[in-house]
């Protein structure tokens, strides 16, 4: 059977001393893990017509433009502040220490679309938890929320209890 974590490598105290990042890049590495990665997520959305896939900058972009692809609907990034060329919708979210914000071109949700929000990895959920305000802001209807992960000691999940979750890893 398919195992995703063999793909998924730790790295001790990154980028921080304390922190086990999750890489991906194995993963990413490897055609055919990714091919069933993609089939992975495809599984838990028979059914669903989805009009755009929005990829969380920037690791969440990998995926979200492989499965807009698969779904045949368009991919819109959702970046970090100053990074988007053309007019942008804000939204601001809360960090441990200080605060962070997301952008979305104004023009890359329409009301009424059925959005699939994707990112790789899903922490305290204050990232997705604001990619989904910014979403919904725009009329856009969230249908599900989707990660490589989850790192479910920091209950990201809470934040989204509005919406269906899938992970395809829990640590
Ligand atoms: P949250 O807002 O849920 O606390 O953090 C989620 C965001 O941080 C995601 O955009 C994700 O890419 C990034 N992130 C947090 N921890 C990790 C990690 O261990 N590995 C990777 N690849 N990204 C992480």
């Amino acid at each position: 059977m398919f195992n995703i974590e063999t793909y998924i490598r730790d790295i001790h105290d990154f980028p921080k001393k304390g922190i086990v990042y999750k890489d991906i890049t194995p993963l990413l590495q490897d055609a055919a893990a990714t091919r069933k990665t993609v089939a992975a997520f495809l599984s838990f959305l028979e059914g669903e017509k989805i009009d755009k896939v929005v990829g969380i900058e920037s690791r969440g972009f990998f995926f979200a433009t492989l499965l807009a692809q698969e779904l045949n609907a368009g991919f819109v990034p959702i970046r970090k502040p100053g990074k988007l060329p053309f007019e942008t919708y804000r939204e601001s979210y809360a960090l441990e220490y200080g605060e962070d914000t997301l952008e979305v071109h104004s023009d890359a949700i329409k009301k009424g679309e059925r959005i699939l929000v994707h990112d790789d990895v899903l922490a305290t959920g204050g990232t997705a938890a604001a990619a989904c305000k910014l979403v919904e802001k725009m009329g856009g209807e969230i249908v599900q929320c989707n990660f490589l992960m989850d790192l479910g000691f920091l209950n990201g999940k809470e934040k989204l209890e509005a919406y269906k979750v899938v992970s395809l890893v829990s640590y």
